[in-house]
């Protein structure tokens, strides 16, 4: 078992956890700091665990929760407005990896009027996007086999954490997904904030880890944000970035990140505190009837 960022096959125990009544082992690289799943002890790196397993454990239904949509259509709206800041005015065409029921592809298409392809390898999520008229694929593999044209907008939306080859997949997009002048859009949890410890979540990336993550793919982050949108006034759950390719990629070896044991006690430390403090701005209600 190597690491997910560096290669680096040589790790200790970081942390254990349970999840769904699934026991969860985090191991730290010694190379580069990167804490992710022991895969030898993961179901999650099964690959039909996606198709089926994953919303099943995680949802207790295959279908879209009605939290779940809404978690997703406050997201996309945080993402709209980050884009529109920066001066993003103009995005014609637009794919969503991990596009889950297609929420995000979406709200930006009625933000920027851009052409919609999402992927979503969970089969009734799939289905719900494609009967909204959404052009969909299972796999990066089998839009990539489509040929389509390059996009200006490629998102990864808490998709990132949950897979085996992060650096792989971000160097694919950028070799064969991503127009040269397009954008990559990245969120995911925050490991000096979030719980983090989740069955599917293959790493737990740090603001250090997930800029290395980006830089040994071949991009320069152009907007890094830590936030709590939709569910937190205070801690910052969630990392941001968005990010353009470079034309060469000459990344030289991951920077390591130290301390991250005790940045992460510390983080946790503040998160109990704050939750203590001010419980109502600590987690944001949801609508009407939903549970945390
Ligand atoms: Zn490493």
């Amino acid at each position: 078992m190597t690491c997910l960022l560096c290669g680096s096959d040589h790790h200790h125990l970081f942390a254990k956890a349970e999840s769904f009544g699934y026991p969860l082992v985090y191991d730290q690289c010694e190379n580069c700091g990167l804490v992710f799943q022991s895969q030898a002890e993961s179901q999650a790196a099964d690959p039909e665990f996606y198709a089926t397993t994953y919303r099943r454990i995680y949802q207790a239904h295959e279908e879209p929760t009605a939290k779940d949509l809404w978690v997703q259509s406050q997201r996309a709206q945080h993402l709209i407005k980050i884009l529109e800041s920066l001066g993003v005015r103009e995005i014609h065409t637009m794919l969503d990896i991990g596009a889950s029921a297609g929420v995000l592809l979406q709200a930006f298409h009625q933000a920027f009027a851009c052409q919609m392809t999402g992927v979503e390898p969970g089969d009734a999520y799939r289905a719900f996007a494609e009967q909204k008229g959404i052009p969909m694929f299972p796999s990066v593999e089998a839009l990539i086999a489509a040929g389509p044209e390059r996009f200006d907008l490629v998102s990864l939306s808490h998709v990132l954490e949950h897979l085996p080859d992060p650096v792989g997949m971000l160097r694919q997009i950028r070799a064969e997904l991503l127009s040269e002048d397009g954008l990559l859009l990245l969120e995911v949890p925050n490991f000096y904030a979030h719980d983090s410890y989740e069955l599917a979540h293959l790493a737990c990336y740090t603001p250090h880890t997930l800029r290395e993550a980006l830089r040994q793919a071949g991009y320069d982050p152009v907007h890094f944000e830590r936030h709590g949108v939709p569910r937190s006034g205070i801690l910052n759950l969630y990392l941001t970035v968005l990010a353009r390719p470079l034309g060469q990629a000459a990344p030289g070896s991951v920077r390591p990140e130290r301390n991250v044991s005790v940045k992460r006690n510390l983080a946790m430390l503040y998160r109990r505190l704050v939750q203590k403090l001010f419980p109502h701005r600590a987690w944001l209600a949801l609508p009407e009837g939903e549970d945390r």
